[in-house]
């Protein structure tokens, strides 16, 4: 006897090693739960009552599904879902080290995040990951030209628990390339001397240090030619490319891969795409476009399925099918999306600063904003700082930059004048190389806030 299905769930579960069959007398409306509840005791077949022995076609015998093993079952392993919330994926070291006191048979590689605040985040890459990675890596290069005897210099920056020189070198192997391991923190001079002696075909890099060490080339005098760059970490603004085409006589400019440490490689280049625009690694990646930025879902980390990862980029869509005659989707990469600053109850695009600067000296290429706050009688005041590198003598005319970021800013022209815009600006020209660096990554970081 028994009083609900709980119940008898609770009778039958000790014997579930031995339970096959059951016969059963239920309405319709029990039949549902009570299939469903009692299946989990390990019982194999149903059968109306008096109907157990006829034995279906294809029924269980002894608990085995015997017609089962003359069946193959196909999978589609498409794991990709949209989880509705974004999500991080890099770990503190010590959640880290749990989770491989937890692991079966941990290997691999942990990586930390770029020059992130707060306590260091790290991630970790199973060997079989890092080896999807760079085998999506040397697509990317394979479709924009890099084939096996292409002589590459590898610039990214080695060491730091980093992962692109690792990445880059791998994914050149791959297609066969001869490799320049030369690496990003090398002297410059030395640099440049295997520039000379190798004169590679491409050479691939964070866009401000290849700058740094043409400018070094140039200033010795050099003559070199590079006919390829493949850049990644920063945006290769007009400035820079128009500098390195004119310095290395540089053809052509792409992609590295768009790729993060925490959700992997996302997208790749084709010769067809345009400055920031990439095709998405759709069969392993899905995109969604959430208020202009990209939250990713991706396989491509096998033991970590990526959900709705937040990128912090803002990327829109790229219409109409790509002269490649790739299906994959296109998108473009359009700044980050911490590059637009709120400030005067306005919306300040870093590119519209930028562009009013190129305006007026195409040179320039390092800038910084600094936003503070300071104290006016009884209100504080938002104050931004544009500080810019120069050399000595060339400073610009800061009543006419400030009348081009005016006129270039739409929102800042909508919401206060071009009077009170002035008084809440304050432009510096600094030195070449005053403006500080991140010592570790040589960037800049562009925007600082120091509103408290
Ligand atoms: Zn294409």
């Amino acid at each position: 006897r028994y009083i609900d299905l709980e119940d008898l769930f609770k009778h039958l579960e000790p014997f579930a090693y031995y339970l096959q069959s059951c016969s059963y007398l239920l309405t319709e409306n029990e039949k549902t739960s009570y299939l469903n509840h009692l299946s989990l005791t390990g019982i194999k077949r149903f059968a109306p009552l008096g109907t157990i022995t006829w034995g279906m076609e294809g029924a269980p015998h002894d608990g085995r599904f015997v017609l089962r093993e003359l069946v193959s079952f196909i999978g589609d392993e498409t794991r990709i879902q949209n989880y509705g919330e974004k999500h991080t994926y890099m770990q503190t070291a010590a959640k880290l080290k749990q989770h491989f006191e937890n692991s079966q048979h941990p290997r691999g590689y942990i990586f930390s995040s770029g020059g992130t605040t707060g306590e260091p985040k790290y991630v970790h890459y199973s060997y079989e990951e890092f080896d999807r990675m760079t085998d999506m890596l040397a697509y990317n290069f394979r479709a924009q030209g890099i084939k096996a005897g292409s002589t590459v210099a590898n610039l990214f920056v080695a060491g730091n628990l980093w992962s692109s020189f690792l990445a880059v070198e791998k994914a050149l192997e791959k297609i066969g390339a001869i490799q320049l391991p030369i690496g990003g923190l090398c002297p410059s001079e030395n640099i440049t001397t295997y520039l000379m002696k190798f004169k590679p075909d491409a050479i691939m890099g964070i866009p401000s240090l290849l700058v740094m060490n043409a400018e070094q080339a140039l200033g010795l005098g050099h003559d070199l030619k590079i006919p390829k760059v493949f850049y990644a970490g920063e945006a290769m603004s007009e400035t820079r490319r128009d500098f390195l085409k004119n310095t290395w006589k540089t053809e052509y400019f792409g992609s590295a891969g768009y790729a993060s440490v925490d959700a992997g490689v996302i997208g790749y280049q084709c010769v067809n795409c345009l400055a920031g625009e990439h095709h998405l690694f759709a069969d392993v990646v899905d995109m969604n476009i959430v208020e202009g930025e990209a939250l990713v879902s991706s396989y491509s980390r096998h033991t970590l399925p990526i959900k709705n990862y937040a990128t912090g980029d803002r990327v829109e869509w790229v219409e109409g099918d790509c002269g490649c005659g790739r299906k994959d989707k296109k998108f473009k990469l359009l700044g980050r999306i911490d590059n637009t600053i709120q400030i005067w109850s306005c919306r300040l695009l870093l590119a519209d600063i930028e562009k009013s600067i190129k305006n007026l000296d195409s040179s320039i290429m390092s800038l910084q904003l600094i936003l503070t706050e300071g104290q006016q009688e009884k209100s504080v005041m938002e104050i931004l700082e544009l500080n810019y590198e120069v050399k000595a003598g060339s400073e610009l005319n800061s009543k006419l930059l400030i009348e081009e970021i005016y006129s270039n800013s739409r929102d800042l022209k909508d919401t206060i004048s071009l009077d009170a815009f002035s008084q809440r600006i304050k432009i510096s020209a600094k030195l070449p190389n005053e403006i500080k660096r991140n010592a570790r990554t040589g960037k800049i970081s562009v925007i600082l806030d120091r509103r408290n």
